[in-house]
């Protein structure tokens, strides 16, 4: 056998088919390279599932014309300059291969146009020869067509999947990246037509809305994280959210879109026993840490890496994941078994009577049961976080304790105490809002053991910080001679109480914040009570205040405040819909 050496032509589209395996390769070379100069518009234009043409235009920093056939030499970069370099990566870019490579197996050409330069250049690439046409008129930044890909690597023709499904690389590639840089505008045009747009607002949840949806979009929990210089931020779904497969599944590591089958397995592990067997969440997460905590350069591709530490990383991943997943506290829903035995003339009639919750607190349509009692606490723990509740039309008041209320998806029934006490939690313990206060006409003093007014000696400041004026007055007594406006129905004698009575059970959650735990206690205290009669503009306000809510959901002892009965189970239980299983 003899022994041959590759021609460079031939060496270049072995190499070449390791950076572009197909068109959404190009696409996404092409987009990190336009991310790279800085652009804040990158539209791309595709046609025949983008084996006829690619085309991207942005508005990035452009290439003076001295470097631009320099551009397309292999390992030719302006992003890396010494081997030191590697450590610690800023740039999607760094091998200098990726327009090399595109131009070994395309017709390409590059037109572009420098921050400092008065006229564009342009470069045509056939064959490998580079033929320069000097000045065109274009605006700042940069566009590359990519002609017939592959037309010279017949292999590689052959393995490209159907169209549909080149089509669907590239667009699922476009969206990522749309949503991992809110603040670049991206517009993906297919064969002429609109696939794919983003405004670059910079909002997160608005670029998920135009890829899930408005509702879809609407259902997944944020993720925000810090620890370490680590930070994990995106969006994940509940659990009652999932997916067959784990497509729906994208991490980003320092604003790079890498396929890391451990980083999956770790966003797994942290949804546990919420998942079934072969259901999948779906996740976007953003993973930033510092450049030389992570290795970029482990194939040519850059869709792998590897971390310094990976056991933290993940460990990080997962609580960050759990985080989000225990704050997401939602509206209880009725289970359709109240039904069953409330009407003797339901389907299971009679038979289920007894086991029946009145409602359902678990995580509504969960997949698996609900959260063991530890979790729930966690739950507690974490409820200031949780999710929002849509605008509310008052209907009533029933029973003088529940305000009935209907949104845009059913019928809500609102527990006015608890409802209340999440309110006046979250107006006295928010940091930026200055509360009007109340001078008392008559300032009331208490007396009190002298164990009982060392506790509330040692709280007094916390009052004080949140609106309520109150002193020592003489020995084991103390005077209360202003409270927060909001607390007019209350009497103020039950904030001393509040504090110095036993603690609950149930405030054990938030045992790591004593000045939250005081304010809860005395939020319950000073909320209107069960049975109280409430004016239409009182209930009203109660309404507006509680969607103002960070977490409208459950009181500050983590106690539902709301049950809601979804117009779907309503037209069920009527039999308006036909008897689809739930
Ligand atoms: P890399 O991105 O690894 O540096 P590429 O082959 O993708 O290698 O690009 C080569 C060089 O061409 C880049 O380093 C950059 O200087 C320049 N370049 C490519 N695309 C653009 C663009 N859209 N805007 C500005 N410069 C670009
Ligand atoms: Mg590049």
């Amino acid at each position: 056998v003899k022994i041959n050496l590759l021609s460079d032509e031939v060496a270049s589209q072995i190499a070449a088919g390791e950076v572009i395996e197909r068109p959404a390769s190009v696409v996404k070379e092409l987009v990190e390279n336009a991310i790279d100069a800085g652009a804040s518009r990158i539209g791309i234009r595709v046609e025949g599932a983008g084996q006829r043409l690619i085309e991207l235009s942005d508005d990035g920093s452009g290439i003076p014309p001295e470097d631009l056939a320099m551009a397309v030499a292999r390992h030719a970069t302006s992003k890396l300059r010494s081997a030191d370099d590697l450590f610690h990566i800023h740039t999607l870019g760094f091998r200098g291969e990726a327009l090399a490579s595109i131009a070994s197996v395309s017709h390409l050409s590059i037109a572009s146009r420098s921050t400092d330069h008065e006229v564009g250049s342009r470069i045509r690439v056939d064959g490998g020869r580079v033929q320069v046409e000097e000045r065109v008129g274009i605006p700042h930044g940069t566009q590359i067509r990519v002609e017939d890909l592959f037309f010279n690597t017949p292999a590689r023709l052959k393995f490209l999947k159907k169209d549909l499904t080149e089509r669907q690389q590239i667009t699922a590639f476009v969206t990522r990246y749309a949503l991992a840089y809110p603040s670049i505008a991206f517009h993906l045009t297919m064969d002429d037509a609109n696939e794919f747009d983003t405004s670059g607002s910079g909002n997160r949840r608005e670029v998920l809305a135009r890829i899930y949806g408005i509702d879809f979009g609407k259902q997944l929990l944020e993720v925000d994280f810090t620890e370490n210089l680590n930070e994990i931020s995106g969006f994940i779904s509940p659990i009652s959210l999932t997916r067959s497969n784990r497509r729906e599944i994208t991490f980003f590591v320092n604003g790079r879109w890498v396929q890391d089958i451990a980083l999956t397995t770790a966003l797994m592990k942290a949804y546990q026993t919420y998942l079934m067997v072969g259901r999948y969440p779906v996740a976007a997460l953003f993973i930033q840490l510092p450049a030389e905590e992570v290795d970029v350069n482990v194939h040519p591709a850059k869709a792998e890496v590897r971390f310094r530490e990976p056991d933290q990383v993940f460990a990080r991943m997962q609580r960050a994941i759990r985080r989000a997943l225990l704050a997401y506290s939602p509206v209880p829903r009725f289970s359709t078994n109240i039904w069953k035995t409330a009407l003797p003339f339901g389907e299971g009639s009679g038979s289920q009577a007894g086991e029946t919750p009145l409602f359902d607190t678990a995580i509504p349509d969960a997949d698996l049961g609900s959260m063991s009692s530890t979790e729930a606490s966690e739950n507690l723990a974490a409820q200031r976080l949780g999710g929002q509740i849509p605008m509310l039309r008052l209907v009533g008041q029933i029973g003088a304790t529940y305000i009935v209320a209907e949104g845009p998806d059913g019928l809500y029934l609102i527990d006015q105490h608890a409802a209340h006490e999440r309110v006046l939690f979250d107006r006295l313990v928010s940091k930026n809002a200055k509360l009007p206060t109340q001078q008392l006409l008559q300032p009331i003093t208490v007396t009190l053991a002298p164990d009982a007014s060392r506790l509330l000696s040692s709280s007094l400041e916390i009052l004080n910080d949140h609106g309520i004026e109150i002193a020592e007055f003489g020995s084991n007594t103390f005077r209360i001679s202003s409270v927060p406006a909001l607390f007019s129905r209350g009497d103020p004698a039950e904030i001393v109480r509040s504090v110095v009575e036993d603690f609950e059970e149930d405030e054990t959650p938030l045992k790591s914040r004593t000045d939250e735990k005081i304010i809860a206690r005395v939020c319950k205290r000073m909320a209107v009570k069960g049975g109280q009669v409430l004016s239409t503009e009182e209930q009203k306000s109660l309404l507006h205040d509680l969607e103002n809510c960070s977490s409208p959901r459950t009181c500050p002892h983590g106690r539902p405040t709301m049950v809601h009965l979804s117009v779907d189970l309503l037209e069920r239980q009527f039999g308006r819909r036909g008897a689809r299983s739930l």
